[in-house]
């Protein structure tokens, strides 16, 4: 009786991801798989990295039915898996902490402001989108800088052109530009190492 009702379970979808499917990311057996609420199946590792690079705040959407997926659930062997894998156990916990980004509540959200740091500073250096947060980081230099004016501190080195306001949206705009040009220096150290690994061929021209 058990047995058929957990076949039942199974057969829905709801607890394991089926035995003749794969991937759908990385086209190859399920490594530690959890479920989407619209009922796909990804490796764990495969949609956060796919989060990584759709989108920096938001919940990514299902690469099949564009469905956004604000919580994944894990299939529930993993839990007993995760002490001898430290795969698992990573995977895990980085669901975990988007699970908590997107579907816990304001204090959860709250816990993982260290995430969302890292993710912005990920997001600020992306070569391929230079200063995309600048206005974001500007808009809140300003409020800042209004914040400090209006408060009893006073800290900061005064110039003789530059107010409090003026000085943090300096600052933003540095750091914004600073951390683009980071991220451009990294790819380029990165594709250097990646041409020594594996040169590649120089093209031959049959004569
Ligand atoms: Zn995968
Ligand atoms: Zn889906």
């Amino acid at each position: 009786m058990e047995e058929a009702k957990r076949k039942t379970i199974s057969e829905l979808g709801r607890n394991e991801p089926p035995p003749d499917d794969c991937c759908p990311i990385c086209f190859s057996s399920f490594f530690a798989p959890f479920q989407a609420p619209c009922g796909h199946w990804y490796c764990g590792g495969c949609i956060m990295e796919y989060w990584n690079h759709v989108a920096a705040f938001r919940p990514c959407k299902c690469p099949l039915c564009s469905r956004p997926i604000t919580n994944l659930t894990p299939e529930p062997t993993l839990y007993q898996q995760q002490d001898d894998d430290a795969g698992i156990r990573e995977t895990i916990n980085n669901v975990r902490k988007y699970n908590c980004l997107f579907a816990g509540g304001f204090v959860l959200q709250l816990l993982q402001l260290p995430l969302f740091l890292k993710r912005l500073i990920q997001a600020m250096m992306d070569p391929d989108r230079p200063v995309a947060y600048l206005s974001r980081m500007r808009l809140l230099a300003v409020l800042f800088g209004a914040l400090y004016t209006l408060s009893p501190f006073d800290f900061l080195p005064r110039f003789r052109y530059l107010d409090a306001i003026d000085l943090f949206d300096c600052s933003a705009i540095a750091i914004s530009f600073s951390l683009y040009f980071v991220g451009l220096y990294s790819r380029r150290r990165r594709l250097r190492r990646l041409r020594q690994v594996a040169p590649i061929p120089p093209f031959e021209v049959d004569m």
